[in-house]
């Protein structure tokens, strides 16, 4: 009989399950795992794969390569590449909005509510909609090497569709992160609270393994009403309606002059990094 795993044909990512324990890659390293319309498909069918399969008690998300996620995969958005099958709704602000709430809000809260027990494993660069995702996960494992960055606002963007950031950090760290696009290491992360552990690169798949079978051992009902409970808390404090009017307020300056007028010289010009050359850090080259 073919395993699930077999039956799922991804080709931007991996789903294994070992034990009590599925785990989804994200793999796309040439391109930094950055998230293209496929990978958020993949995911999301991977996450429903693990749902429905009862010897799955717990869920890894990791990321094959350097770097855990570059964000949003921009290239693909603007259509420098094969276009996606939402490229000509994007073009209308009704359709950018009905794309990004079902592929990146909907999508992402997926996660955040996925029924069981979740861990994120974090290398590298975790950038803007990498670090929306990250945080989706339940428990946080980051290695030394990771940094987590979320340069958007420089961009014009107002942060990812998603604002972690004050759920993760104290409120005013969270404005220094967003509104200085500084980079917030793993060891910080971890002072912060944002991330659970921080271990050496090569220990990074073995303690979250570790930590995903000690999960295993707590009856899934059990496991999944502590969960639901945690979150609950959450959402009794405000998460989710912050949540929902950050993503109005996202959109709502998607479609500003400022926003747009990036935008127009975007096409015009070869790269984002050259539409924001005079935005970046004199300190950097
Ligand atoms: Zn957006």
């Amino acid at each position: 009989m073919p395993t699930l795993a077999a039956m799922a044909d991804f080709s931007t990512v991996l789903y294994e399950v070992d034990g009590p324990v599925a785990t989804i890659t994200m793999d796309r390293p040439q391109v930094a795992n950055a998230q293209d319309t496929q990978m958020i498909d993949e995911l999301d069918a991977a996450f429903d794969i693990a749902d429905a399969d009862d010897d799955v008690r717990v869920v890894v998300l990791a990321a094959n390569g350097k770097h855990f996620s570059a964000g949003h995969d921009l290239k693909a958005l603007v259509g420098d590449v094969e276009p996606d099958k939402w490229r000509l709704m994007r073009d209308t602000p009704e359709g950018k909005w009905h794309h990004e709430k079902v592929m990146y809000f909907d999508r992402c809260l997926k996660i955040r509510d996925f029924r069981k027990p979740t861990i994120a494993a974090v290398q590298g660069k975790c950038v803007a909609a990498g670090v929306m995702l990250a945080c989706m996960a339940d428990i946080i494992v980051a290695s030394d090497d990771a940094a987590f960055q979320n340069p958007v606002l420089r961009m014009t963007g107002a942060a990812v569709e998603i604002l972690v950031e004050p759920w993760e950090m104290p409120a005013r760290k969270a404005k220094e992160f967003l509104l200085t696009a500084e980079t917030i290491s793993a060891a910080e992360a971890e002072r912060l609270g944002m991330v659970n552990r921080v271990v050496p690169r090569d220990e990074l798949a073995p303690t979250v393994r570790e930590l995903a079978e000690k999960i295993a051992l707590v009856p899934p009902a059990t496991a999944q009403v502590v969960k639901r409970s945690i979150n609950k808390t959450l959402d009794l404090q405000g998460q989710r309606d912050a949540w929902d009017y950050h993503f109005q307020a996202h959109h709502w300056m998607h479609n500003t002059a400022t926003a747009l007028g990036a935008l127009e010289q975007r096409m015009q010009k070869g790269s984002m990094k050259e539409v924001f050359a005079e935005h970046r850090d004199p300190q950097s080259q």
